[in-house]
């Protein structure tokens, strides 16, 4: 596949929440991307936009202590978690990709990006591995097009052409 544009969620697919003061406040001073998550960010010069879900000074705040903003050309903050669904549509008329196969959801939780991006047309790539490794899926759309342990998997699948 030839430079897809890549759309990433953020918690527990590019840093692991588990490390967290209590159950509504993570650990900012611990807090550090999964090392294979950040060579990914680094070495892809596919286009990329963040798309994440929860509170927006919290999230901005994740984004910062994380140092990736300058990796993402674009970053949306849903505060419902269904609206990830809009802000892909959103992304779909702005970018107009006729090969909807080319744009690529990358995340943990199949109950979320990777539905929304299903039920679009989109690529999905499971992140499978964290808190959700262990959810099934409720029907089709919640059935990922790949499944990958880890961001050097993934590299090897975007590199394979497919
Ligand atoms: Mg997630």
């Amino acid at each position: 596949m030839k430079k897809p544009l890549l759309i990433f969620d953020l918690d527990d697919t590019l840093y692991d929440t588990s490390m967290r003061i209590d159950e509504n406040t993570p650990n900012f001073a611990e807090m550090k991307l999964y090392p294979d998550a950040k060579n990914f960010l680094e070495s892809s010069s596919s286009e990329k936009i963040l798309v994440t879900y929860g509170d927006v000074t919290t999230q901005e705040k994740k984004i910062e202590t994380l140092g990736i903003r300058d990796y993402f050309s674009e970053i949306y903050i849903c505060r419902e978690r269904q609206e990830k669904l809009d802000c892909f549509k959103k992304i779909l008329g702005k970018y107009k990709i006729e090969n909807l196969k080319a744009i690529l959801v990358i995340g943990d939780r199949i109950d979320s990006e990777i539905k929304y991006g299903n039920i679009l047309g989109m690529t999905t790539v499971l992140l499978w591995r964290g808190k959700y490794k262990e959810l099934k899926p409720k029907d089709e759309n919640e059935i990922p097009d790949f499944k990958v342990q880890d961001f050097e998997e993934l590299l090897k699948l975007l590199a394979g052409g497919r």
